[in-house]
């Protein structure tokens, strides 16, 4: 059982953050922001996908600017992504932003700071002091460099020193995270972070890396944290397709049992006793079961000599035969369909099982 830290929460949009809410997954677009069209069309794919908040660049004045125009077309809590000037972020909040990532230290001194602390907080938008490793401030580095700070310590410094800034100023609406590119640095810093405050966390290893390595890294790394009870929302860093990063965000939740009406995909690893062609069965029922978000068990497994006992404690699954599929539900055979209907055999099982779960719910 996971024991989840106690902290403070925040609302990004209607999405709660920390205090015992749900772990949110989140991503960013990778289309220039200025270009309306597009940005919407992503926002939308990853919403569909199971993406609860999205965060978006605003480098320059055109991209704030148009924030007016993707806000109120977003189905999902939109966080403006700034670097340095105040007067973007001063933008995205007028935009109608549900949520701001940004460090205070960088921009350009208290009076300004004040100016967007204050804007935030008569909108009620959250901000995230968001430390990498790579960007933290020359004092500190140069006392990592020297030996007389770890990384992970000059990482939770530089955080306490952006959220200082904000209390200075009577804001609390803060979350924080500490991404480094490395796992053990990452789940370091976080650890050491949660003894000293009562923020949420976002939590990610930044620059993981492709669809492949970038994924383990994130799995390892997140999954530690997902254990220690650190997580408050998550973002996946892929080289990839956003949709990527949501799905392997939902399914490191589903891992750890935190996804409710989630399902479970087992699928046998295949051996030399296989039977049908199992890797497209599994891709179209893997897709299948992210759009419907059901929580259902399926197994599909690529012969009967294991097939249902393996998978006996699936809710349904599908079992190769020559030529053939024994369909099964709760390890009992239920019916035997040609190697060419099985993907339409496991849906339509699927849907009535998700029908009776309606049923039953009433
Ligand atoms: S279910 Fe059958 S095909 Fe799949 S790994 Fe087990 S023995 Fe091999």
């Amino acid at each position: 059982m996971i024991q989840r830290r106690e902290t403070r929460q925040i609302k990004v949009g209607d999405v709660a953050v920390g205090g015992g809410a749900p772990i949110s997954v989140q991503t960013m677009t990778k289309t220039d922001t200025w270009n309306v069209d597009a940005t919407v069309a992503q926002i939308r794919d990853v919403a569909e996908a199971g993406c609860d908040i999205v965060r978006l660049a605003v480098p320059q004045d055109k991209d704030a600017e148009a924030l007016t125009a993707i806000v109120p077309q977003s189905p999902i809590p939109i966080i403006a992504d700034i670097h340095f000037n105040y007067r973007l972020a001063q933008k995205a909040l007028e935009a109608g932003v549900q949520g701001l990532r940004l460090n205070p230290g960088n921009i350009g001194g208290r009076d300004r700071v004040e100016i967007v602390t204050k804007a935030a907080a008569e909108r009620g938008v959250p901000i995230r002091i968001g430390v990498n490793s790579g960007s933290i401030e020359k004092p500190l580095l140069e006392k990592v460099r020297s030996g007389q700070m770890r990384l992970a310590e000059a990482m939770c410094e530089s955080a306490l020193e952006h959220v200082r800034m904000l209390e200075e100023l009577d804001f609390f609406d803060i979350k924080i995270s500490l991404k480094a590119t490395d796992v053990l640095t990452t789940v370091e810093a976080y650890r050491e972070l949660a003894k000293v405050c009562s923020y949420p966390f976002h939590v990610g290893v930044t620059e993981s890396g492709s669809l492949r390595t970038g994924t383990i890294k994130s799995s390892a790394g997140i999954g530690i944290l997902l254990h220690d009870g650190l997580c408050d929302t998550i973002r996946v860093s892929l080289t990839a397709d956003p949709k990527e990063e949501v799905f392997v965000g939902k399914q490191l939740l589903n891992s750890f049992g935190l996804l409710k009406n989630a399902a479970t995909l087992i699928s046998c690893p295949t051996c030399g006793r296989i039977q049908i062609d199992m890797q497209p069965i599994v891709k179209v029922v893997e897709d299948y079961l992210m759009r419907e978000k059901i929580p259902v068990t399926v197994a599909v497994m690529g012969c009967a000599v294991n097939g249902p006992g393996e998978a006996s404690e699936a809710d349904i699954g599908v079992a190769g035969g020559k030529g053939v599929g024994l369909i099964f539900r709760r390890g009992e055979i239920v019916r035997k369909v040609a190697e060419a209907d099985i993907v339409e055999a496991l849906i339509a099982e699927i849907q009535s099982f998700k029908d009776e779960l309606a049923a039953q719910r009433g």
